[in-house]
């Protein structure tokens, strides 16, 4: 690909080991519920990519049910829980909208949770709605992102998951843009059900997978075959599979790589700083090594955004689904920062970044920055 692509939050480039997984995929004739030799053959890759994505997040194989991406993931677990009777949705105030979306359609009541203005789940809003907890509206379940897509906040889930406990509820985890970037602990980060996709790590568009704990009770979502322990019925995206699994293989060992980018990054916003007064969302609290959302008042995003694609550099405005259709962050505005919602784009680093990209990044953004200045017209004395 020409120029710099840090957009790696919306896609990431597909890895060599995944490409190579998918064409040897596409080479096999077997359905992996054939009982002949050549479905057994199918059925080996299918196994062999569930163990490789359970071992990214240390969970066992048995635990891990393919869907078609992030969205389904979130989707079948949303849906099990209202299935089984949870009747009340507590949803992180910046959740991905698929998983908003879902809540809001699948007939529960839903109450957005909270967070602070570095994006910061507020835990005390939790621990007190909890203890009011009205039993008519079932087993308490509630959805908090392990990292968000745009500013990359990691969230305290394991604390959550504690007060949850507490009251016997249900946490969904949405790791699907931790996932290759830190090292992610399925159990340990206190999931009952966690979501994965495999196309921000990697691997191919439309592949995904939900893994679930005991205490999390999946319902049957696509009715039909038994595959994916009766969760998921239809013949698997054998390709997608093998290249989700080749991916995950491939990114565990590419953690100190993603890990170097927060220096690089860092680099890039010193640089931009000593010119324009520019404000990294987040920044009061973790985030992800690769992502910067970067806010300057006054230069709204959609013109930042084409500049920098003027100079070869792909960003983004915030989320992927979200942009062809700029409208401000609603991210942003959930952590207080209304004024910034229009004029903050996303870059994101991935395994094909290089520190230069970071440099080049900065650099054209200033000079964007410098022309937007010029063009704007003089405040009267
Ligand atoms: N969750 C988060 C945090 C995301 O950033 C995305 C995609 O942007 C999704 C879920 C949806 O994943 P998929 O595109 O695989 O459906």
């Amino acid at each position: 690909m020409s120029g710099v692509y840090l957009d790696n939050n919306a896609t990431a480039p597909v890895r060599p080991q995944a490409r190579e997984a998918v064409i040897a995929a596409l080479s096999l004739v077997g359905n992996p519920s054939s009982v002949h030799g050549a479905g057994r053959a199918a059925r080996a890759v299918v196994e062999t990519a569930r163990e490789a994505v359970a071992a990214l997040i240390s969970v066992p194989a048995s635990t891990v049910i393919f869907t078609s991406g992030g969205t389904e993931a979130n989707a079948l677990a949303i849906e099990s829980a209202v299935a089984s009777g949870s009747r009340r949705l507590l949803i992180g105030a910046t959740e991905h909208d698929c998983v908003t979306q879902t809540a809001l359609a699948s007939g529960a009541a839903v109450e957005i949770w909270p967070v602070n203005a570095h994006g910061m789940a507020d835990l005390d809003w939790l621990a007190e709605r909890l203890s009011v907890w009205d039993a008519a509206d079932g087993r308490p379940f509630a959805a908090l992102m392990l990292a968000n897509n745009e500013t990359g906040v990691i969230q305290p889930t394991a604390q959550a998951a504690e007060i949850l406990r507490a009251h016997n509820g249900w946490l969904h985890v949405d790791a699907v843009q931790a996932a290759g970037k830190m090292v992610v602990d399925g159990r340990g980060c206190g999931a009952d059900s966690l979501a994965l996709s495999a196309h921000k790590i990697g691997g191919p568009q439309g592949t995904g997978a939900l893994t679930f704990g005991p205490r999390a009770t999946l319902m049957r979502r696509l009715h039909g075959g038994g595959q994916e322990r009766g969760r998921r019925a239809g013949t698997e995206n054998l390709s997608g599979i093998a290249g989700f699994g080749a991916a995950a293989e491939a990114c565990r060992h590419d953690i100190d790589h993603l890990a170097a980018q927060a220096s690089w990054r860092e680099a890039a916003v010193a640089k931009i700083l000593s010119h324009a007064p520019v404000e990294v969302m987040g920044e009061g609290g973790l985030r992800l090594p690769n992502t910067l959302c970067l806010a300057m008042e006054g230069f709204a995003a959609d013109l930042q955004v084409m500049s920098l694609d003027l100079a070869g550099i792909m960003v983004s405005t915030g989320s992927a689904c979200s942009s062809g259709k700029v409208r401000p962050s609603p991210v942003l505005s959930a952590m207080g920062h209304e004024r910034l919602a229009g004029c903050a784009i996303r870059v994101s680093g991935g395994w094909a970044t290089t520190e230069d990209d970071w440099n080049r990044f900065a650099d054209a953004w200033l000079e964007a920055f410098v022309r937007h200045q010029s063009r704007r017209p003089a405040t009267a004395a």
